[in-house]
């Protein structure tokens, strides 16, 4: 007879539906670890994938789930609002929190585990004292208007990257990814920056952006745009489309058409527009304005409609390929 006692919530009903709640490190680890060993046998190795999320999942969020789904064994999904990348208190104190939601959406994307702790799991010293920089990367874009935003994000991240990753006391080989949305590119850029910098044993793989029907970008903070508000705010990925079909045509961008053609919507107030190498973000000062576009390049753009900040981008050329 197994006298072994199960181990605590969700975990111990290894037949109950899924996505099973977990809310510590110790039974991810350990719940993790008995998903990977008992997944069907092949010649390669076992795989793991982590989707690192704040939650108030919408269907971009899905898709993130669903790649994870199709290239992995056991499906992480972690959810937890991360203070330390808000600059503004009240964003964090509103940001949309519905973990039932939540877990009932990645229920039908097909994630094995939901890793969902409380702050203290994740800092439980409080604010941490040992931080990582974003360096040059972190400074500008996003992080110009949101001061510290991605050095808060490499806190959890870094972290979510380390208490996911397979035991290794797990009996099986682990190749373990971390999926993560093209949507924010910089944080993007920055997550790649970590891993090469660090060394950390993980495959980073970015999933493309999911869009309204209309072309806006979804995002759970869409959800605070008036109707008048989201429908201007659809400027922005008329603005990207634009480009695009430039850069894929080998024509000059002329990107101040597209800032014209943003900058005629009274409910939208342009922050940025530039066109960037997609790994360093360091803008092109050529192959923009009046040159043929050739080669690869990714496109940002940020905007406030109302109290809303908008992001978006999109990649040019080869980038898109
Ligand atoms: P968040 O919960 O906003 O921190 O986002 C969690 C992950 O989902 C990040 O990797 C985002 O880039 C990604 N994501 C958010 N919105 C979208 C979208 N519209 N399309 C694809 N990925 C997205």
């Amino acid at each position: 007879m197994n006298t072994t006692a199960p181990p605590p919530g969700d975990a111990g009903a290894l037949g109950a539906t899924r996505p099973l709640l977990v809310r510590t490190a110790a039974e991810l680890a350990a719940l993790g670890s008995r998903l990977l060993a008992q997944a069907p046998a092949t010649d390669g190795p076992r795989r793991l994938g982590l989707v690192p999320t704040m939650g108030a999942l919408h269907a971009g969020h899905e898709h993130l789930v669903s790649a994870a789904r199709a290239e992995n064994d056991v499906v992480v999904v972690s959810v937890f609002v991360n203070r330390l990348q808000f600059d503004d208190p009240a964003d964090f104190e509103r940001y949309p929190r519905d973990l039932e939601a939540d877990r009932a959406l990645l229920a039908s994307a097909g994630a094995d585990i939901v890793f969902a702790p409380e702050e203290p799991e994740i800092y439980p010293g409080g604010a941490p004292l040992v931080r990582l920089s974003s360096g040059t990367l972190g400074e500008k874009f996003e992080g110009a208007s949101r001061p510290g935003h991605f050095d808060g994000m490499l806190a959890v991240v870094a972290k979510l990257l380390h208490i996911a990753q397979p035991s290794s006391l797990t009996p099986v080989p682990v190749e373990y990814s971390a999926y993560f949305g093209q949507k924010d590119a910089q944080q993007l850029a920055i997550v790649r920056r970590l891993v090469t910098d660090l060394s950390y044993p993980v495959r980073i793989r970015a999933v493309p952006i999911v869009r309204s029907a209309e072309g806006l970008a979804l995002s759970s903070r869409n959800q605070f745009l008036t109707p008048e508000q989201a429908d201007a705010a659809l400027v922005l990925s008329r603005a990207l489309f634009l480009l695009a079909d430039r850069a894929a045509a080998h024509e000059a961008l002329m990107i101040d058409e597209a800032e014209d053609l943003i900058g005629s919507q009274p409910l939208v107030e342009l922050d940025y527009l530039e066109v960037v190498d997609p790994d360093t973000l360091e803008p092109l000062a050529f192959n923009c304005r009046e040159t043929p576009f050739t080669g690869g390049a990714l496109v940002l753009v940020a905007a406030r409609t109302g109290q809303v900040r908008l992001i978006d981008n999109m990649l040019l050329g080869d980038a898109a390929d």
